[in-house]
């Protein structure tokens, strides 16, 4: 029987500051919401949350899901109080004008808005320029003496986006990328009392600049296999042609052959593939030739480690407006149960 995901409690995974290397919020949610589900349970020194729960085959099998977003990173703040910033993983500047953000401060969040020169004062030559992250500036609303008391160098900022469901099954907000990962994979362990095989559950940091939490993580576990549960862009979009649209959102689960990270082993892939035709699990093949995951450390830490990344389709990637679809989450959730649950051919070679 289909499990019922409880999709509460990835609107509020999604509304929680992450940005890479500042991933505590994130962190203490999950230790409080999933650690009674735990056999063990620890963090590192990269900040990455590591769960266990023990199977009875002797075979364990690493769940990775990176809790990190991109975001902003304040480094300057002028004589009128605006701050200057930098990004925080792979962001679009034309995606960041007219937006609003949420700057974390030692005394709390503040609200800032991305300006924008407006339609009135620009020509048709600027507006059709290409737009610079240092052409953009945060608007605190406050006097430049209150925002140098409150925010220092360093601070980051997060998009802001509120979560909603629209449309046939779909749902938006920031941060899609990668709390939906993270929501799955506490759905596993909150779901699957007893699993066949070993988890190790690893939340991990710092993913958007280079899995460089997964890098640590993997180091310290012993596994035979790995899945990260992750996001891939979907550019099911009109303007792009067919065969480049990667996976279309509502397509299924995403399974990697290759990104710029890893080339799935064969078998590996074509147990998955198999396993999703078997129980009638929607499905489709990522290949992805730019963008890595997780799976781009974990597959070569120490002598190496099986690995593939599953992905959610995910329009409007690395933005304020993610867009992905319940179907394929469920798909994902229903995917990875099989794999902890049974016998499975490739953890046997
Ligand atoms: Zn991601």
């Amino acid at each position: 029987m289909k499990q019922i995901l409880d999709f509460s409690l990835l609107k509020t995974l999604t509304q929680l500051p992450g940005v890479s290397g500042r991933e505590e919020a994130v962190q203490q949610y999950l230790v409080k919401k999933i650690s009674a589900a735990a056999s063990e349970i620890r963090t590192d020194a990269l900040g990455n949350l590591i769960i266990t729960r023990k199977g009875t085959s002797g075979k364990s099998v690493l769940l990775c899901a990176h809790m990190d977003e991109v975001g902003l990173m304040v480094q300057h703040i002028d004589d009128r109080g605006f701050l200057r910033f930098i990004t925080v993983g792979g962001i679009d500047p034309r995606t960041l004008l007219a937006q609003r953000v949420r700057v974390q401060t030692k005394t709390g969040e503040l609200l800032g808005i991305i300006g924008t020169k407006p339609a009135h004062i620009t020509t048709e030559a600027d507006r059709a320029k290409a737009i610079a992250i240092k052409e953009l500036f945060i608007d605190l609303g406050l006097p430049a003496e209150e925002v140098k008391k409150r925010v220092s160098l360093g601070d980051v900022a997060v998009l802001d986006r509120a979560y909603e469901e629209f449309g046939a099954n779909l749902f938006s907000s920031k941060a899609i990328d990668n709390r939906v990962g993270v929501f799955i994979l506490a759905e596993i362990l909150r779901n699957l009392p007893k699993p066949l095989h070993t988890i190790h559950a690893v939340f991990s940091t710092q993913e958007e600049v280079g899995a460089r939490g997964a890098t640590t993580a993997s180091y310290g576990l012993q596994a035979d296999v790995c899945l990260c549960l992750d996001t891939t862009g979907a550019a099911d979009i009109p303007g792009v042609a067919v065969q480049d649209f990667i996976v279309r959102v509502g397509g299924g689960v995403g399974i990697t052959a290759l990104d710029a990270r890893t080339i799935t082993p064969q078998p590996l892939f074509n147990d998955l593939v198999n396993l999703c035709c078997e129980k009638k699990i929607p499905h489709q093949i990522r290949i992805a030739p730019r963008g890595g995951t997780d799976a781009g450390a974990v597959h070569i830490s120490k002598t190496g480690i099986p690995s593939c990344s599953l992905s959610i389709p995910t329009r409007n990637i690395h933005s304020n407006v993610e867009v992905a679809s319940k179907c394929d989450v469920q798909a994902m959730f229903d995917l990875v149960s099989c794999v902890v649950n049974k016998p499975w051919a490739c953890l046997e070679k």
